[in-house]
């Protein structure tokens, strides 16, 4: 039986726009009366949601009046059909919201607004999942649609403006227009010298994104020493000046000193410095690799067809060997991987790094760059008679073994 609704409305402020609603906040709105076992545990059936307004049917003990509940202006509007006027909630509202707020959350109020999810489930029904429960009423945006600004629950909302503010690299606006500056890394031919970074510059095409016409290396250096840079640019430039000293004027090789003349290679400074200047290379838009010839040509421009836009990896690729039992000999191979991939068609002709189609990589220590250039100088594989096996275990794969993983495999007889 449900009691003739008589209109009353009781208002309760709610929490700034979480329009959140505590039970300690609800209860300083009770009256003598309406406590909870007044009217125990209700049951809220769903009736309707128009304008605004969620109806329920609120039912206890066999009697049952009308619920009307809608969110307008950060106050929640409460009517119930008994038509209580007091100054307090009737028990029959009171113990309905305590329902509400126990087995929703704190902020289940805010669905109701006018752009809330009930609304919006209401109008975009195949957006929303419904459900109905003797609490009412619960409605969310389908899973499908990942986060929903302003309506999931615990959505990630940031304050742009600090985050925006926080480091970041900055954009260099400080060029000519049409003018690109950007970094060559040069790639010595027969390893005449260590592979080295200079700057470069000319002018840009249309979209921005490549360097069409170079100055010369002279003024590449003039203009990146002038030109107020970001702050990896200038990480990066400090790192190349101290690699271009390092190896300006000795040969790129590692193991074969021409004379005992010859100063050792300080090795590990070198990489080091490749390993600082790499992160920074990454950042940059406009990186090329240009085989070079030697320190004369850094008075002259760049030549195109020795120019090759490159994709800094920020990989590092590992080394293991293969030996295969061929029958009457073995084979030792240099296996280069990335990501756990052999890669072939490598260039690894350049000091600590590899060149991979548009790719270049850092090896991951000097060590195993000293392999690789002792492989790739022997043309990438050995090959061992039987007869000299024993000799070759001994003097090469032991000692290899030692630091290397050498996977063993044997041929299919025929
Ligand atoms: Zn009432």
């Amino acid at each position: 039986m449900v009691t003739d609704q008589k209109k009353s409305a009781f208002t309760i402020p709610l929490e700034d726009e979480t329009c959140k609603l505590s039970i300690e906040q609800l209860s300083k709105y009770k009256g003598p009366t309406s406590k909870r076992h007044e009217w125990p545990c209700p049951s809220l059936q769903f009736i309707s949601f128009k304008n605004g307004e969620l109806h329920l049917l609120n039912s206890s003990e066999g009697k049952s009046f009308n619920l009307i509940l809608s969110v307008c202006k950060q106050h929640l509007n409460i009517m119930c059909s008994c038509g209580n006027t007091s100054a307090h909630l009737c028990e029959h509202a009171y113990s309905a919201v305590w329902e509400i707020l126990w087995h929703n959350r704190e902020n289940y109020f805010r669905k109701l607004l006018p752009e809330g999810s009930l609304a919006l489930a209401f109008q975009y029904p195949r957006y929303f999942d419904k459900k109905e429960s003797k609490t009412g009423i619960d409605t969310a945006p389908r899973a499908e649609l990942g986060p929903v600004y302003q309506l999931t629950e615990g959505f990630q909302n940031m304050d742009l403006h600090d985050s925006l503010a926080l480091p970041g690299e900055e954009k260099c606006s400080s060029h000519a227009p049409g003018e690109g500056l950007g970094y060559m890394i040069l790639l010595p031919y027969r390893r005449k010298m260590f592979p080295a970074i200079v700057p470069c510059s000319g002018k840009l095409n249309l979209q921005g994104t490549e360097i069409k016409s170079w100055d010369s290396f002279e003024t590449a250096l003039k203009k990146s020493q002038k030109a107020p840079s970001t702050e990896s640019q200038k990480k990066l430039n400090l790192a190349a000046h101290d690699l271009w000293k390092l190896v300006e004027k000795i040969p790129g090789w590692m193991l074969i000193q021409e004379e005992d003349t010859d100063p050792k290679p300080p090795l590990k400074k070198i990489f080091d410095l490749w390993e600082q200047a790499l992160p920074l290379l990454k950042k940059q838009q406009l990186v090329y690799a240009y085989y070079f010839y030697g320190p004369k040509e850094l008075k002259l421009r760049p030549k195109k067809e020795r120019t090759q836009k490159i994709f800094i990896s920020g990989e590092r690729p590992r080394i293991h060997f293969e030996l295969s039992d061929k029958g009457v000999f073995y084979q030792l191979r240099l296996i280069i991987t990335v990501n756990d991939k052999p890669i072939d068609d490598y260039d690894a002709g350049y000091t600590f790094l590899i060149i991979h189609y548009e790719s270049i990589y850092l090896l991951e220590s000097v060590r195993d760059a000293a392999l690789v250039e002792w492989m790739d100088e022997n043309g990438r594989w050995i090959t061992v008679f039987k007869e000299h096996y024993a000799d070759f275990e001994k003097k090469v794969l032991e000692p290899l073994g030692k630091y290397y993983v050498i996977e063993r495999k044997k041929s299919k007889k025929k």
